[in-house]
């Protein structure tokens, strides 16, 4: 599958763990409407930025909650996809949401930090996507424990999955913490030592939980010399279903998103 060329004219096929940090990963935390993916996809189209996140299907932490609108997001996101030629994903936590993104040929996705801890789970959707080409990013466990982290990734591995990169969104801990979800960057350095060939992304968004503190956490990222950022966008954050205080509106995300291409070309 040939996919498209991202900021610094990569293509993600040629992506490695030794690669300068230049997947960048943008959208919603959840999709809204068909008019919302429609939008956003422009933009990032526009400026370069050819792969489109949104959550069609939210594991909430309490039920109640916004849970996404599910499988007709995937429908939104494949229109999105032909009309300005960019590349979809999203998350997905059980076998029949991989089976309804391979009906749609929808070939990234990935598995959520609430997911990723459950091997039963991890097991269950690995052959779900048995010997598929499927681009597969796995979020950190909620839980610091990076065996569970690497055991989601052997299992995708012994499935026939290739194509893996992991991505750091914070670490659950029991302390009152400015973070959401702090990052322990020394926890995921062991990580990255004992899985040296799987690209790292930085999800800034989750760990921070407000926008604010965005800027500190890129720089680190880009200072440890990842491969890439997932970042959460929305025309009026404050209004969005999920996640609001984290999301930043496309404007903040060019700003960032160029600070990242300037950092490429300085170093
Ligand atoms: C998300 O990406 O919106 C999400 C739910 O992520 P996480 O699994 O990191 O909480
Ligand atoms: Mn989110």
């Amino acid at each position: 599958m040939h996919f498209n060329s991202n900021i610094e004219d990569n293509s993600l096929d040629n992506w490695d763990s030794q690669s300068k940090p230049y997947f960048i990963i943008g959208g919603p935390c959840s999709a809204e409407s068909s008019q919302q993916i429609d939008s956003i996809a422009k933009e990032l189209s526009r400026n370069k930025i050819s792969f489109l996140r949104a959550g069609a299907w939210k594991p909430r932490t309490l039920p109640g909650a916004f849970e996404g609108f599910g499988e007709i997001v995937l429908d939104w996101l494949v229109d999105a996809r032909q009309k300005y030629n960019i590349e979809v994903g999203t998350e997905v936590g059980l076998p029949k949401h991989v089976e309804a993104c391979l009906k749609r040929n929808i070939r990234i996705v990935w598995i959520g930090t609430r997911t990723t801890p459950n091997p039963f789970a991890v097991q269950e959707i690995a052959n779900a996507m048995k010997d598929t080409d499927m681009m597969v990013l796995v979020k950190n466990p909620i839980c610091p424990e990076i065996n569970l982290w690497i055991g989601a990734i052997e299992r995708l591995k012994m499935a026939g999955i290739t194509r893996i990169a992991a991505i750091h969104r914070g670490f659950s801990t029991p302390r009152e913490n400015k973070y959401r979800y702090p990052a322990l960057w020394w926890l995921v350095e062991r990580f990255r030592k004992k899985m040296p060939e799987v690209p790292i992304i930085c999800d800034p968004s989750h760990i921070c939980g407000k926008r604010e503190l965005l800027d500190t956490v890129i720089r680190r990222a880009l200072k440890n010399n990842y491969n890439g950022f997932m970042i959460e966008v929305h025309h009026n954050p404050d209004a969005s279903m999920t996640d609001g205080g984290q999301q930043v509106t496309p404007t903040d995300f060019y700003r960032i998103v160029s600070y990242i291409k300037r950092h490429n070309k300085r170093n």
